[in-house]
């Protein structure tokens, strides 16, 4: 619309917590003829992590699958309002949540606690804050390992891999030395870990091998699975062929083998036999999985009675916090009985954006309706509907599992790395999005990947 209608002092106002997969669905998806919204995130943009782990090394720059919140704002008919904060707690009697400014004036972050803070009002809250790296307590990974969860992660693990490469370039090193430099670790064989360890290993073949051939050579890709095998959510014949892939590609394994501490040079595991070993490293990235988001702990004491599970918010059918009124939550804070994954998410977004749009026009001349309990008694209750699982594992292959008419057919090699590379270009949030990604594939293809220290 060429202007937007202000707020609105008669509607009820709607607060999305989060712009990950599940709050940005819903504000797509919300009419806001009907709701006064509001967005409250530390991230004023949409990160589309499936291909998170490309940017690591360059094969799409940063900011292309990253999708400023404004611009989805901008098309709304009501203008919302959005506060690049992170909500730190709620007072659920009075209906308020604090939020708190966690940059200083030179855009740094200030820890938890010490940025301004503010109280805002909902009538309606919906919870997508997602989760946070687990480290399990781990000691020495929150110092000395890279995550691989947002785009800052991204990032510092590129200077990282770039830092150890050119600091093994030096001549007065020792051989010892060059080695652990050019020693690449992954803890964690799900998907994260595995994709991250593909792109690495498409680096050291099609660029540093060219740019480094001397040290090229030396560099060594492990990954660190603490369970029998990697990828436990994939098909038998699909977790053979990713393992049967890093083999050819050179990629050590080590399974049943736990990370019990990192420090800044080496990282001591624990061994199938319960030994332990201590193992030299340049680069690690720690892809362990997720952990509850310290707001979600705050918003489950507020309802201790139901809220009884540490690892999220509890919900029910219709994603209502139990034991709130007029609270949803969706995504990895929700634990809804599904996976922790985006498509999840963005159809629970699009699940709760379209009965709170019909309930509320069903009920747009009577304010005091109350939808917490029309969400129940006018709408089916959510069913996620799986569209399959897809992940890049190196040396342009992929992995795919996906449902057939109640079936489920697997895939994995160069075909199923194109029908990946398509239907994420097709999945991307916008036109902006898929153009600028297909574009670096094309860059790459010509011009290989930036390796420039950023
Ligand atoms: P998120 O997308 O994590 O978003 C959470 C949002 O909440 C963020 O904007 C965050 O800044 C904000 N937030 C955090 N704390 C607060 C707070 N206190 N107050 C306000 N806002 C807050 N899933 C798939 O299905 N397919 C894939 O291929 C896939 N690939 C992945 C690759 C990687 C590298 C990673 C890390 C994950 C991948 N996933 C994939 C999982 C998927 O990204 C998550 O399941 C999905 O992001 C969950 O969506 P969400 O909306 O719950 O949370
Ligand atoms: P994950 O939970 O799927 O896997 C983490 C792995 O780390 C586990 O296999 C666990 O056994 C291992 N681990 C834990 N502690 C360890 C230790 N100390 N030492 C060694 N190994 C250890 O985590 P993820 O890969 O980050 O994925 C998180 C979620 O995102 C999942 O739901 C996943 O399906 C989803 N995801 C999906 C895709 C995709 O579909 N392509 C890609 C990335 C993530």
């Amino acid at each position: 619309p060429e202007t937007q209608l202000p707020f609105d002092p008669s509607k009820k106002t709607l607060v999305l917590l989060g712009t990950g997969w599940g709050s940005t669905t819903v504000l797509k998806n919300l009419d806001t003829e009907n709701f006064n919204v509001v967005v409250v995130s530390p991230r004023n943009y949409f990160l589309f992590t499936p291909l998170l782990p490309s940017c690591t090394v360059g094969t799409i720059e940063n900011r292309s699958i990253m999708e400023p919140v404004r611009l989805l704002m901008r098309h709304k008919m009501r203008e919302v309002k959005f506060y690049e904060a992170e909500c730190t707690d709620i007072d659920a009697a009075k209906k308020q949540l604090t939020i708190e400014r966690r940059v200083d004036a030179d855009g740094n972050e200030v820890k938890l606690g010490e940025g301004e803070t503010t109280t805002i009002n909902y009538d309606y809250l919906v919870v997508g804050v997602g989760g946070t790296v687990n480290t399990f307590g781990t000691p020495g990974v929150e110092q000395h390992a890279c995550f691989l969860k947002e785009m800052g992660d991204a990032r510092r693990i590129r200077r990282r891999l770039m830092d150890s490469v050119e600091s093994a370039s030096f001549d007065d090193i020792t051989d010892a030395e060059r080695d652990r430099l050019l020693h690449m670790v992954v803890v964690g064989g799900g998907p994260t870990g595995i994709e991250y360890a593909g792109e690495l290993h498409d680096f050291l073949v099609d660029d540093l091998t060219q740019w480094y051939p001397e040290l090229a050579d030396r560099v060594r890709i492990t990954l660190v699975e603490a369970l029998p095998n990697v990828l436990p959510a994939f098909d038998k014949k699909l977790i053979d062929y990713t393992q049967s892939t890093f083999k050819e590609n050179k990629i050590t394994i080590l399974t049943r083998t736990m990370v019990k501490e990192v420090k800044d040079k080496s990282f001591t595991v624990q061994n199938p036999d319960g030994s332990r070993s201590e193992i030299p490293y340049g680069l690690l990235v720690w892809a362990t999985g997720i952990k509850s988001q310290p707001v979600v702990n705050k918003i489950r004491a507020q309802f201790a009675d139901a809220q009884t599970n540490g690892r999220g918010l509890l919900v029910d059918e219709y994603l209502r916090v139990k034991g709130a009124k007029d609270v949803w939550a969706l995504g990895d804070c929700a634990l809804s009985g599904y996976a922790p994954l985006a498509q999840v998410a963005a159809q629970q977004g699009k699940w709760l954006s379209r009965h709170l749009n019909r309930l509320a026009a069903d009920n747009a001349q009577n304010p005091e309706a109350d939808l917490h309990a029309l969400i129940e008694e006018k709408s089916r209750p959510f069913k996620y509907s799986s569209q399959g699982s897809l992940a890049y594992i190196g040396s342009e292959k992929a992995i795919a599992d996906l449902p057939f008419f109640n079936r489920n057919i697997t895939a994995g090699g160069i075909a199923t790395f194109w029908f990946w590379k398509s239907a994420y270009l097709s999945e991307l949030f916008s036109l902006r999005n898929s153009t600028l990604v297909a574009s670096d594939w094309v860059k790459r293809f010509f011009f290989g990947r930036d390796i420039s220290r950023e």
